[in-house]
C-alpha cells in the first residue's frame, strides 16, 4: 500500500489547504494556495466536536459527493492517534468528512512502532499539519493496566503488550490521592506524546520546522467534549 519510492519521492512535499466552508460548520478543503496551519485545523476540529457535543454533527463525512470526490487522492488535514473504544471514533467525535483525517487506532492510544510509522508516512506524503493524541474518560485499556499494576497480575495474549506500553507512564500513579483512572489517562497521553518526539526524527523535525504540531486531547464519554489545549 505504501510504496517506498512513493513515499521517498513526497517526502517534504507541501501541499496547500485553506478553510472552507461546509453546511453548517468550518470544515477544510485543499486549494492550493499555501500551507494549512496547524492553528486553523485545531480550529475545525474544536468547531466540529462543538457540534457533535451539542447534537448539530452535518454527518458531513458520509454522503456521496464526499466519497466521489475523495475517491481517487486524500489530502487528510488532521492525524489522529486514538483508542479503539468504540465510543470514540475520532471522525464522528470531532464531526469530520471522509478524508479529513488520517486515523490509527489502537487500545490505549499508545505509539507502536507500526502507529509511528502511519503517523510519519502522513506527515511526509500529505504534509498534514497537527497530530492529535486522543485518550479518552474511563479508557479500559488504561484501566486494565492500573489492575494488572496493583494485582500483579499479567494479561493474557498479546494484551500484555498493550499494558506493557503504557505501565511506565501509570505506575507512579499508584496510590496516589485522587481519581488514579483519570491521571492514569492523561499521564498516558503526556508519555505517548513524549514517546513519539523521542522515537521518530521524522516527527521531531517536523515538529522543530513547524510542519508539525502534536496536540493532546481528553474525549469526555460522558458529554462528548474533547478537550483540548488552547491554541
Ligand atoms: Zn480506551
Amino acid at each position: 500500500m505504501l510504496g517506498r519510492k512513493t513515499f521517498l519521492l513526497s517526502t517534504g512535499a507541501i501541499v496547500g489547504s485553506a478553510i472552507a466552508m461546509h453546511g453548517s460548520g468550518a470544515a477544510l478543503a485543499a486549494n492550493g494556495e499555501g500551507q494549512m496551519q496547524a492553528s486553523d485545523v485545531l480550529a475545525a476540529l474544536k468547531a466540529g466536536n462543538h457540534r457533535y457535543a451539542t447534537d448539530h454533527s452535518t454527518n458531513c463525512n458520509n454522503n456521496f459527493d464526499r466519497r466521489a470526490e475523495v475517491s481517487e487522492a486524500q489530502q487528510p488535514h488532521a492525524i489522529v492517534l486514538g483508542c479503539s473504544d468504540s465510543r470514540v471514533p475520532p471522525e464522528v467525535v470531532f464531526d469530520q468528512r471522509l478524508g479529513d483525517m488520517f486515523t490509527i487506532r489502537i487500545a490505549g492510544n499508545i505509539a507502536d512502532a507500526p502507529a509511528i510509522g502511519s503517523i510519519e508516512y502522513a506527515v511526509a506524503h500529505f504534509s498534514s499539519p497537527l497530530l492529535v493524541v486522543l485518550g479518552h474518560q474511563n479508557c479500559g485499556a488504561v484501566k486494565a493496566t492500573i489492575e494488572a499494576i496493583e494485582k500483579h497480575q499479567s494479561l493474557p495474549g498479546n494484551i500484555a503488550s498493550i499494558v506493557a506500553a503504557i505501565r511506565p507512564a501509570v505506575e507512579p500513579l499508584i496510590g496516589k490521592p485522587g481519581d488514579v483512572l483519570d491521571l492514569a489517562i492523561h499521564a498516558n497521553i503526556r508519555a505517548v506524546i513524549q514517546h513519539l518526539k523521542a522515537s521518530s526524527t521524522i516527527l521531531t523535525d517536523a515538529v522543530k520546522s513547524d510542519k508539525l504540531r502534536i496536540v493532546g486531547g481528553y474525549y469526555r464519554l460522558s458529554d462528548g467534549v474533547v478537550e483540548i489545549p488552547t491554541a
